[in-house]
C-alpha cells in the first residue's frame, strides 16, 4: 500500500492511473490515509469498530437484499451514470436510488427485515404491499397512472422488481417522459407515506397537479468543473463576530452522491467581518459527507492567511464533524485519518474553538454554486 502514496497524506495519482480502472480512481482518492498511526483491524458496520455476530448477520441480510438484475457491471455503471444525470431534483434521484436498492420501507421489505406486520396494502386492502405493488400494480395507483398520457406506452410493463420496471420504462420512453414517470413514482410514494402517517393525502388528479406544478422541468443538475465564483458577503445579522483581535473561518462542502465530485469552500474573516481570504476547490473524488466536510477544514487550514498569527475559530454546519474533532480516542471509522490530519496541522494549535453553526448561516447558504452541488442530497440522506 505504502508504494501507492506520494506523500504521507496523499495518494500517488499517476501510479493509481497505471494500475486501477478509471472508474475506481475517484473512490480511492476519496479514501483518507494516515501514515502516522498504527494499523488496526476494524469492523466498519458498528459504531465502535468491534465485530459482533448480530451486526455481521444484519450486513449479510442487506447484501442478500441488493438487487441482482444487472449482472453485467458495465450495464450497471451505464445505468447509474444515466440516472445521476437525469434532470430531476436531488431528492427524487435519491428516492429512485433507494427504490432500486429496496431501501424504502414497503411492508414486504419491513417483513423481510424481521418485522412482524400485516402485509396487506392499505390502499386496496387486497394484496401484499411490495414496492412494485405500492407504486405500480395496486389498482388504486393504476388510477393515477391512467391520467398520464405516457401510461399507454408502459402499461404492459411486467418487471418483477422496481429496478426491472425502471429499466423497462427507460427503454420504452423518451428521457423527458421517463423523468416525468419518476416524478409520479415519487409523488405516489409521498402520498402513501402521508396516508401511512394519518396525514391528509391527495387523490390522483390533485396529486399529479401538485407534483408537476411544484417540480416543473427546470435545470436541476449541477455544472461540474472548477468552482470559481467568490462567495458573497455573509449577511451581518446572521453572523456573530469572533472576539476582537481574532479571526474565524467558515468551512463547507458539497457532494454529489455516488458521483465523483466534491466542492470545498471556506472564508476567512476578521473580527469586523472583513473577508481576509476565500477559497474554493473541486476534487474529482468520491467520499462520504463527513470526509468531504473535513477536507474543507484541511483546505481552509492549508490556506490560512500568512500574515495571521492571531487565534481563530473554525465554524462548520456539520455537527458530526464538530463532535469528531472534539472526541478523544474514540473510533471514528473512515473519518479518523482526516481528523488526525486536522489535529496534527501546524495551524491548528491557534484554533480556540470549533463551532457548529446552522446551515443557513454557513457558507453554502450564501453561495449558490456550492449549494447547487446537491447539498439537498446530504440533508435527505
Ligand atoms: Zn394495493
Amino acid at each position: 500500500m505504502n508504494s501507492l502514496f506520494s506523500t504521507e497524506e496523499d495518494w500517488n495519482e499517476a501510479l493509481l492511473n497505471r494500475y486501477f480502472h478509471k472508474e475506481d480512481i475517484p473512490w480511492i482518492l476519496g479514501t483518507p490515509i494516515d501514515n502516522h498511526s498504527e494499523d488496526i483491524l476494524v469492523w466498519p458496520f458498528s459504531t465502535n469498530g468491534h465485530y459482533i455476530v448480530k451486526s455481521g448477520y444484519r450486513v449479510a441480510r442487506e447484501i442478500n437484499l441488493t438487487p441482482t438484475c444487472c449482472s453485467n457491471m458495465d450495464q450497471t455503471h451505464a445505468w447509474w451514470k444515466m440516472w445521476w444525470n437525469l434532470n430531476l431534483p436531488p431528492r427524487m434521484k435519491l428516492f429512485g436510488w433507494k427504490l432500486c436498492r429496496k431501501w424504502l420501507p414497503a411492508k414486504s421489505n419491513l417483513c423481510h427485515r424481521g418485522m412482524k406486520i400485516d402485509l396487506t396494502c392499505n390502499n386496496c386492502g387486497r394484496f401484499e404491499e411490495s414496492l412494485s405493488h405500492a407504486l405500480w400494480t395496486c389498482e388504486k395507483v393504476k388510477k393515477v397512472w391512467k391520467l398520464r398520457p405516457c401510461y399507454k406506452l408502459i402499461k404492459e410493463s411486467r418487471g418483477h422488481s422496481m429496478m426491472d420496471l425502471l429499466v423497462e420504462f427507460r427503454q420504452k420512453l423518451a428521457r423527458e417522459e421517463f423523468e416525468d414517470v419518476i416524478k409520479v413514482l415519487w409523488a405516489i410514494w409521498e402520498n402513501r407515506n402521508r396516508q401511512w402517517n394519518n396525514q391528509p393525502y391527495m387523490n390522483g388528479a390533485r396529486l399529479l397537479d401538485w407534483v408537476f406544478s411544484s417540480y416543473p422541468r427546470d435545470e436541476y443538475t449541477c455544472e461540474r468543473g472548477i468552482i470559481t465564483t467568490v462567495p458573497s458577503v455573509v449577511p451581518k445579522d446572521h453572523w456573530s463576530a469572533p472576539p476582537v483581535g481574532t479571526y474565524c473561518v467558515h468551512c463547507d462542502a458539497a457532494i454529489q452522491l455516488n458521483q465523483a465530485g466534491v466542492g470545498l469552500g471556506y472564508i476567512w474573516r476578521d473580527w469586523s467581518g472583513n473577508i481576509v481570504s476565500t477559497g474554493m476547490k473541486f476534487l474529482p473524488v468520491c467520499c462520504p459527507v463527513i470526509v468531504a466536510e473535513e477536507k474543507a477544514v484541511v483546505a481552509a487550514l492549508q490556506d490560512r492567511p500568512m500574515t495571521m498569527y492571531n487565534s481563530y475559530e473554525i465554524r462548520s454546519d456539520c455537527k458530526q464533524l464538530v463532535d469528531d474533532i472534539s472526541a478523544n480516542d474514540s473510533f471514528l471509522g473512515t473519518a479518523q485519518p482526516i481528523v488526525n490530519q486536522i489535529k496534527r496541522h501546524l495551524g491548528f494549535s491557534s484554533c480556540t474553538k470549533f463551532i457548529h453553526v446552522k446551515r443557513a448561516h454557513n457558507l453554502a447558504a450564501n453561495n449558490p454554486e456550492l449549494y447547487s452541488c446537491n447539498l439537498e442530497l446530504i440533508s435527505t440522506y
